[in-house]
């Protein structure tokens, strides 16, 4: 995809982004390279869970309905232009064989998501014709992923992002790659000269990834084994879950909760990923916040400080071991697009920002700054001075909202 330098787009965009536990449904009025955002406003549902492995009139005639509701509040500060249709940009970050700006065929599910009869379908489609069904008039302009969105987003406020990163409830990244060095593109070359590149690192696997027995579990019964296995070791959907699996263990060989292994502890996913990070920051003497959180997951009211300490030395591992792998990542785009070191020539090092989203790097402070310091430590001294790690909050609504806007039928 090409990325727009236009920047001075005007009116009214809708966005809607549905990535994984939430959806978000966004509106700016954009006011031209000026004022730029001039007003947003967005709300954000979560999803049934039974939504996400049902039908996908049932997924998508949910979405629609809240769209259609957000878009009844819609108030003064915001203009349609008489006689014009609503506009949408659809972030959808799930795999994609896009096959145009605004439509694209889903490849594969992933973070359990697995709605029946969409692989392969054109969900840009799906969702317009779920809007007809609402008796909502609006128009999907652009099809993006949270990593194309968050890109774009980023860069319009920023000239110097050359990479958007999520770190979510999967995780993803994009970056800006001069398209003469895309060997399979055979198109024109855009004006630009540069073009995007949506890497769905998520589902890179690799002898060198260090799995572990509690690794190769868990992927093996989940709903897409064997695939998104650097996902898997990083991403806020299955970080819990492997320190349950640890737990469980522990549990089992070395009584870890006494002679009873807790039942509660046997359930998947029981114990989430915002659970650990709340364990992992108790920073109190005796624990307390870590025993309560273990009395509620786990179910064991007594735990004595020592299985408190190792419990929080597990879940130290385990985002660390994650946070350090997306470093690697990170630093590999960097390497890729040759901002992994000062340039031969003598020059300066050009700034270098990374846009990150997602609520696992949001939220789960330990984690985001393991992956800062790994960075740092991976690019070294001087390199890394240039290198900015930039959260993006929502970039990726605003940037389906622009890239909507960019490819409006009126533009
Ligand atoms: P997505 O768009 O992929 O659904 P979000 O960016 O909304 O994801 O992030 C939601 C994910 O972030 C959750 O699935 C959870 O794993 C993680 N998360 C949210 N809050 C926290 C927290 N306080 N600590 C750690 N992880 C969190
Ligand atoms: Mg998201």
């Amino acid at each position: 995809m090409e990325l727009s330098r236009a920047g001075d787009e005007h009116g009214l965009f809708y966005a809607l982004d549905l990535g994984g536990t939430n959806f978000r449904v966004l509106r700016v009025q954009l006011g031209g390279r000026e004022k730029r955002v001039v007003k947003q406003q967005y709300e954000e549902v979560s999803i049934p869970p039974h939504l996400m492995v049902g039908t996908s009139m049932e997924l998508f005639d949910f979405i629609a309905a809240a769209l259609a509701k957000f878009v009844d509040t819609e108030g003064e500060d915001f203009h349609l232009p008489e006689g014009r249709q609503r506009e949408l940009g659809f972030t959808f970050s799930f795999p994609v064989n896009q096959t145009s700006i605004s439509s694209g065929t889903l490849i594969k599910w992933t973070k359990g998501f697995s709605v029946n009869g969409m692989v392969g379908e054109d969900v840009v489609s799906e969702l317009s014709k779920a809007m007809e069904r609402q008796g909502l008039d609006m128009k999907v302009t652009a099809l993006v992923n949270d990593t194309v969105g968050t890109l774009a987003g980023g860069r319009y406020m920023d000239n110097d992002v050359v990479a958007a990163v999520i770190l979510g409830t999967g995780t993803n990244a994009a970056y800006v790659e001069h398209a003469n060095a895309i060997p399979k593109w055979t198109g024109l070359l855009p004006k630009s000269g540069n073009m995007v590149i949506n890497t769905e690192w998520g589902s890179f696997k690799s002898e060198k990834l260090p799995l572990s027995e509690y690794d190769k579990a868990m992927d093996f019964e989940s709903l897409n084994p064997g695939e998104q296995i650097y996902e898997k070791l990083i991403s806020g959907m299955y970080l819990g879950e492997i320190v349950r699996r640890i737990l469980l263990k522990l549990a089992h060989d070395a009584s870890l909760f006494g002679d009873v292994v807790p039942s509660k502890l046997e359930q998947p996913f029981v114990l989430r990923t915002p659970d650990m990070s709340a364990m992992h920051h108790d920073s109190s003497h005796d624990l307390k916040i870590l025993g309560a959180k273990l009395k509620d997951i786990v179910g064991v009211a007594d735990t004595s400080l020592e299985v408190r300490y190792i419990t929080r030395h597990i879940c130290d591992l385990v985002a660390e071991r994650g946070a350090r792998l997306a470093a690697a990542g990170i630093y590999s785009i960097l390497k890729k697009v040759g901002r992994d070191k000062l340039p031969i020539n003598g020059s300066k090092m050009p700034r270098t920002v990374i846009a990150l989203d997602g609520g696992l790097y949001e939220h789960y402070k330990k984690f985001s700054s393991c992956v800062e310091a790994t960075l740092t430590d991976l690019l070294g001294e001087e390199a890394s001075s240039s290198v900015v790690a930039k959260l993006a909050n929502d970039g990726s609504g605003i940037g389906a909202a622009l890239l909507a806007a960019s490819h409006s039928q009126y533009a």
